[in-house]
C-alpha cells in the first residue's frame, strides 16, 4: 500500500504545494509514514488571511461553544490513543508507551482548556475616584501563528492551540516538517469537532519558506523550537509589534548531593537523561555530583545504562527508540567526539548495529567533566550525558546556576535544608525535587529562564496572558 498523502488545510480546504516530503520512520528508514505535500509562501499568505477572515465569528461565540468543541476534540484524541501513539512513535521514534502518554496529554489540555473557558478571567472593581467603576476584561489577541518543533508532535501543537481557541484566536499552525502526520491528525480531529472554516489552518512544510509569512502579518506568534530559529523570530517582529512567545532550549542540570538515595539518583537521572532518546528540552543534560557519592554513582549508572534496551520505539520492552533522524544522530556522535577529545571518559554512545535500518544510538555519559566543557555550554538534544564532580552542595548549585539556559533544574537529596534552598536558589524557571528534571503537569505555568524563554509562560491558566489582551474600561453610571 501506497503511503497516504498529506497536505495543508487552509479554510477548511485541503490544499496541495508545489513539492513533496517523505515523513520517514527512524525506527526503519525504508518505512516511508506519509508524504507530505509542502506549502510555499502564497499559501501560508492564504492561511493567514483565511485565519483573519475567521476571527470575527469564532472571538463571538459563546464560551460554551469553544468549550464544547475542545471538549469533543478531547475526547476523540483519548479515544484513539492506541491508534494515534502507534502513529506518533512510529513517525518520531519514543517509544509506544511513551508516545500513547503524550497523545493522552494532548487530549487532556484540550479537555483542560474546555474548562478553563467557561471560568472568570475578567475584573470589576470600583474605581479609586468616587462613584466610578472599573472593569478590565480579556480579548483575544486576534490571529495567532503556531510554529513547533518535532520532539513533542501532538502535545506542544494541542498545548498552544488549546489555549489560542479557548481564547477566541484563530490560528495558523505548522508543525516541524519531521512529524507533519500527527499534526495533521489533531488538526483534523479539531476541525471535525466543529471549528469554523479557518478558524484553525494548518501548513505543512519548511520554516524557511513558510516561516517569514507566518511571523507578518498576524498579531501573536508562539514558537518552540530552537534559539536561533525563536531569536529570528523575535528579531522579524521589531517593527510590526506582534506579541512573541518562545520557548527555546535547555542545558538542566540534576545535582545528585551525597544525601541522595543512589538508587533514586540512578532513576532520576536515566528517565530524565534518555527518556524519549533524550530528546526533551526538560531532559536531563550535566550530572552535578558530589564528592562523596560520585564513583557509587558512576558504578550504579554504568550498571543500569548496560540494562536499558535500545530499538525499534513499537516493539514491546524497549527503553528508548532511535533518535530522530541522521542529522541528530550525527550531531549527537560529534558533541561525544568532542567530550572526548577535551579529556571526557565516554560510556556507551556507540551505534547499534540491528537487522532494520534505524538511527540507533546506545545511551551516553560523559564523565570527568568540567562546565566549561563544549558538552556542557551548547544542547546536545540527544541520549546523552554528562558528569560534573562538585566538592560539595554549594560548589554543585553554583554549577547548575552555571548555564544560560535555564529551564529546568533537579536535585536529588534527602535533605529537606539541601532541597529547599535548592528550590529558592536555583536560576531555573522549573525545579525538581528527587524526580527527573524532565516530566511536567498540563495545568500549572511551564518555561524557562535566560535563553531559554522569552514572554508568558505557557500551560495552565498562565496561558492567558499569552493568548489574551485586556482592556480597562472606566464607566460613569450617573454623569450627566
Ligand atoms: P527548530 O528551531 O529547528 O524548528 C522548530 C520549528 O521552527 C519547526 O517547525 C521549523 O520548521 C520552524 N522553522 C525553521 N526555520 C524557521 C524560520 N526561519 N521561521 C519560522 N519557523 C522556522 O527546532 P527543532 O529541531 O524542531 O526542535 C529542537 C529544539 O526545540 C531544541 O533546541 C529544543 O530544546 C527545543 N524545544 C524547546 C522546548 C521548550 O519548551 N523550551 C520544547 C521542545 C523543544
Amino acid at each position: 500500500m501506497s503511503p497516504r498523502l498529506l497536505t495543508s488545510v487552509i479554510d477548511g480546504a485541503a490544499v496541495a504545494g508545489s513539492d513533496e516530503r517523505p515523513d520517514i520512520n527512524p525506527s526503519d528508514v525504508s518505512d516511508i509514514v506519509a508524504i507530505a505535500s509542502s506549502a510555499d509562501a502564497q499559501m501560508a499568505a492564504d492561511a493567514v488571511a483565511a485565519a483573519r477572515a475567521a476571527l470575527p465569528a469564532w472571538s463571538s461565540t459563546t464560551p460554551w461553544e469553544k468549550s464544547v468543541v475542545l471538549d469533543r476534540a478531547g475526547s476523540e484524541v483519548m479515544g484513539r490513543a492506541d491508534e494515534l501513539g502507534d502513529l506518533l512513535a512510529r513517525e518520531e521514534g519514543k517509544t509506544y508507551p511513551e508516545a500513547r502518554g503524550e497523545v493522552m496529554r494532548a487530549g487532556q489540555i484540550l479537555k483542560y482548556y474546555a474548562g478553563v473557558v467557561l471560568q472568570p478571567h475578567g475584573l470589576a472593581l470600583d474605581s479609586v475616584r468616587p462613584g466610578i467603576e472599573v472593569t478590565v476584561t480579556r480579548e483575544p489577541v486576534g490571529v495567532v501563528s503556531v510554529i513547533t518543533p518535532w520532539n513533542f508532535p501532538i502535545a506542544i501543537p494541542a498545548w498552544k492551540i488549546a489555549p489560542a481557541l479557548a481564547f477566541g484566536n484563530t490560528v495558523v499552525f505548522k508543525p516541524a516538517d519531521l512529524v507533519p502526520a500527527s499534526a495533521w491528525e489533531l488538526v483534523d480531529i479539531l476541525n471535525r469537532a466543529g471549528l469554523p472554516d479557518g478558524a484553525l489552518n494548518l501548513l505543512l512544510g519548511r520554516g524557511s519558506v513558510l516561516g517569514p509569512v507566518m511571523t507578518r502579518g498576524v498579531d501573536a506568534i508562539t514558537f518552540t523550537g530552537s534559539i536561533p530559529v525563536g531569536r529570528g523570530i523575535l528579531a522579524d517582529t521589531i517593527d510590526t509589534g506582534a506579541k512573541v512567545q518562545l520557548e527555546l532550549g535547555g542545558k538542566n542540570p540534576l545535582v545528585i548531593t551525597d544525601h541522595a538515595d543512589l538508587e533514586v539518583a540512578v532513576e532520576c537521572a536515566v528517565q530524565g537523561g534518555f527518556g524519549s532518546t533524550g530528546q526533551r528540552c526538560t531532559a536531563s543534560s550535566i550530572l552535578v555530583v558530589t564528592a562523596g557519592i560520585h564513583d557509587a554513582f558512576i558504578e550504579a549508572m554504568e550498571r543500569r545504562m548496560a540494562a536499558w534496551t535500545v530499538g525499534d520505539a513499537r516493539r514491546e520492552g524497549i527503553d528508548m527508540g532511535p533518535v530522530v533522524d541522521p542529522d541528530q544522530l550525527a550531531q549527537d556522535e560529534r558533541y561525544l567526539q568532542v567530550a572526548r577529545s577535551e579529556g571526557a571518559r565516554v560510556i556507551g554512545g556507540v551505534r547499534l548495529e540491528s537487522a532494520v535500518d534505524g538511527h540507533y544510538l546506545t545511551p551516553a555519559l560523559a564523565v570527568g567533566t568540567s562546565m566549561s566543557d563544549t558538552i556542557n555550554t551548547e544542547e546536545v538534544f540527544g541520549p546523552v550525558m554528562s558528569v560534573v564532580r562538585a566538592g560539595d552542595y554549594e560548589e554543585a548549585l553554583a554549577a547548575a546556576n552555571a548555564s544560560t539556559m535555564n529551564l529546568s533544574a533537579g536535585i536529588v537529596t534527602t535533605d529537606l535544608a539541601e532541597a529547599s534552598h535548592f528550590k529558592r536558589h536555583s536560576k531555573a524557571g522549573m525545579v525538581m525535587v528527587n524526580l527527573p528534571t524532565a516530566g511536567v503537569d498540563f495545568h500549572v505555568p511551564f518555561g524557562g529562564r535566560g535563553q531559554s524563554s522569552h514572554g508568558p509562560r505557557e500551560q495552565g491558566t498562565a496561558a492567558v496572558e499569552f493568548f489574551t489582551t485586556s482592556k480597562t474600561s472606566y464607566t460613569a453610571p450617573g454623569a450627566p
